[in-house]
């Protein structure tokens, strides 16, 4: 639901929904690049994107779900194989605890579905408010933020949030972003950041948004 916000800044409005036109002309697919075809599926891509690219989970998980199709197969498989399998995304030992601690707490508490609350979701070993959102937004559809490194960098140089604070910043785009276009609004962001404003040398030369942009250079 939309936050009640006094923050009714009818510029930034305006400028956010131009941003938003421009983001959807250049980058017209914001879908996840993550592959997956179950709720759960994007969860543990979610978890394995960490610190990892979506190309490399991507790389791995055609095994992995076919060796361990849902939570039940990872707690009474092998955790040497799912470290194995998913040794190439890094902080293997942790992810694969978490992999496997989440899908206990799914069976033991959620008859082995992936809960459709935020709640829940934060509460499953190794999911934070970010992997949440992205679960929430991408797997069931509903309206979500997904703040991570880029868009936070890419709200703050827009000066759509001064906030360093991802909850914050969640809060600031959810008061200026439509409702419906949250989570397509917010991946456009991450995306924007990602290939253009990016951390070192944003590409302010090749920026669809220059003339939209506080921190233009
Ligand atoms: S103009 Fe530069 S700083 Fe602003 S959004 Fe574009 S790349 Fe980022």
């Amino acid at each position: 639901m939309k936050p009640k916000t006094n923050q009714s800044n009818q510029k930034t409005r305006q400028r956010t929904a131009l941003i938003l036109k421009r983001l959807e002309q250049s980058i017209p697919d914001a879908d996840t690049a993550l592959a997956y075809e179950t709720p759960f599926q994007l969860l543990i891509a979610t978890i394995l994107s960490a610190q990892c690219t979506d190309v490399r989970v991507n790389q791995v998980t055609p095994k992995l779900f076919k060796t361990f199709p849902g939570p039940k197969d990872f707690i009474q498989g092998d955790p040497e194989l799912v470290i194995e399998l998913i040794r190439s995304t890094g902080f293997f030992n942790n992810k694969a605890k978490n992999i496997i601690a989440a899908s206990r707490q799914l069976i033991e508490l959620h008859d082995g579905k992936v809960p459709e609350n935020l709640e829940d979701l934060v509460s499953l070993p190794g999911v934070g408010r970010k992997t949440a959102n992205v679960v929430l937004g991408t797997a069931f559809g509903r309206p979500s933020v997904v703040v991570d490194t880029h868009v936070r960098r890419v709200s703050n140089r827009l000066g759509l949030s001064k906030s360093s604070d991802p909850e914050k910043i969640e809060h600031d785009l959810m008061c200026l972003l439509p409702e419906k276009k949250w989570t397509s609004g917010a991946h456009r962001l991450l995306l924007h950041g990602r290939y253009t404003c990016k951390a070192r040398k944003p590409m302010c030369d090749q920026c669809v948004l220059a003339d939209l942009c506080p921190s233009v250079a």
